[in-house]
């Protein structure tokens, strides 16, 4: 893959990209980068890349001519015209699944902007989609413009050990990474959690899925909308009060009750606790009663009417 940022300060993103994995990435031809300065590319005879904006206002405004001819000599010399991205605090905040998108292409070019902002003109005129890295302002689009390459580069085959070592990462399934341990085991009095030191991968993996989904239910539980749950996995978060506040999770174990039912000639919330290995009997009531109001049971299928519950899990919810 190939990217081109477009900026004013060339020297301050080689810096960046002369360090670390982006050099290593870069150096082994897993990723090119180049950047391009945009000032070269003006008619001013001062070299002036910007003025001062129409209807008033402080600060200068980089101006169309010396961008558009930058990307144009761009794509005279690829000959092709790279997907182009302005990096800006009005575009849409950049997620993991866009920098996978963009990852996806062949090429890209990044646009930086400077001072106040650039010409909306040239926006218009060649960008393809505006992308901010938070709703916050900087001084110019080159950190964000390093920000978006250094994340679309680990994601290329090869620049990390393994292509693991990014899919089990925080936002990538959208779910925040287990806490991570190294040597050595005890460290200001804090032992490493016994599970990790076992070397039983199986108890290792559902420790670390328990962790993901623990701390991205205490810290951002916004992110579960989106994640890809299993049932069992629902259940986990369901022994947190905070799991069982949260709708959607209902609606997605809804959508996994009705998985499986759709399978069954007839279903009970016993045969539902069994194959979802919950003892919660009141919670496989509950969902059968929202696969009745979706249409998918009808109350004889259901078995058990809900007035022959024992008190102890009558009201429970
Ligand atoms: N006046 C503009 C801000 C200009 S900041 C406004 O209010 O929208 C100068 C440049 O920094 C922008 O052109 C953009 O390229 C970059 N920039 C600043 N904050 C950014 C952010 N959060 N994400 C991406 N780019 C940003």
């Amino acid at each position: 893959m190939r990217i081109d940022i477009l900026t004013l300060f060339p020297e301050m993103c080689e810096a960046v990209l002369s360090e670390s994995i982006l050099k290593r990435a870069r150096g082994a031809g897993l990723i090119d980068i180049r950047c391009r300065d945009i000032r070269p590319y003006t008619l001013d005879k001062h070299h002036r890349v910007d003025d001062s904006p129409y209807g008033g206002g402080y600060g200068l405004v980089m101006q169309a001519q010396p961008v558009y001819d930058c990307f144009e000599a761009l794509c005279a010399e690829t000959g092709d015209r790279p997907h182009l991205v302005y990096l800006s605090p009005a575009g849409q905040t950049l997620t993991q699944s866009k920098a996978r998108e963009l990852a996806a292409l062949p090429h890209l070019a990044l646009l930086c902007g400077h001072y106040e902002g650039m010409d909306e003109r040239v926006i218009e005129e060649i960008v393809d989609e505006e992308i901010s890295i938070g709703d916050y302002v900087l001084t110019g689009g080159e950190l964000p413009a390093l920000v978006l390459a250094d994340c679309i580069t680990r994601m290329q085959p090869g620049v990390l050990a393994a292509d693991e070592a990014f899919e089990k990462e925080s936002h990538y399934a959208s779910l925040l990474e287990y806490p991570q341990y190294t040597k050595p085991p005890v460290w200001h009095g804090r032992a490493v959690p016994d599970i990790l030191l076992t070397g039983h991968h199986g108890n290792v993996d559902a420790w670390q899925r328990q962790q993901m989904l623990e701390r991205t239910l205490c810290r951002r539980p916004d992110l579960l909308e989106k994640a890809d749950l299993s049932a069992a996995d629902i259940l986990y978060l369901y022994a947190f009060p905070r799991g069982r506040e949260l709708p959607f999770l209902f609606e997605k174990l809804t959508d996994a009750a009705e998985r499986y039912v759709r399978t069954q000639k007839k279903v009970s919330p016993t045969s539902l606790q069994r194959k979802l290995k919950t003892e919660d009997y009141a919670l496989c009531v509950r969902l059968l009663d929202a696969l009745e109001a979706r249409g998918v049971v009808s109350a004889y299928e259901k078995g058990k009417p809900r007035d022959v519950l024992p008190d102890s899990e009558q009201g429970e919810t």
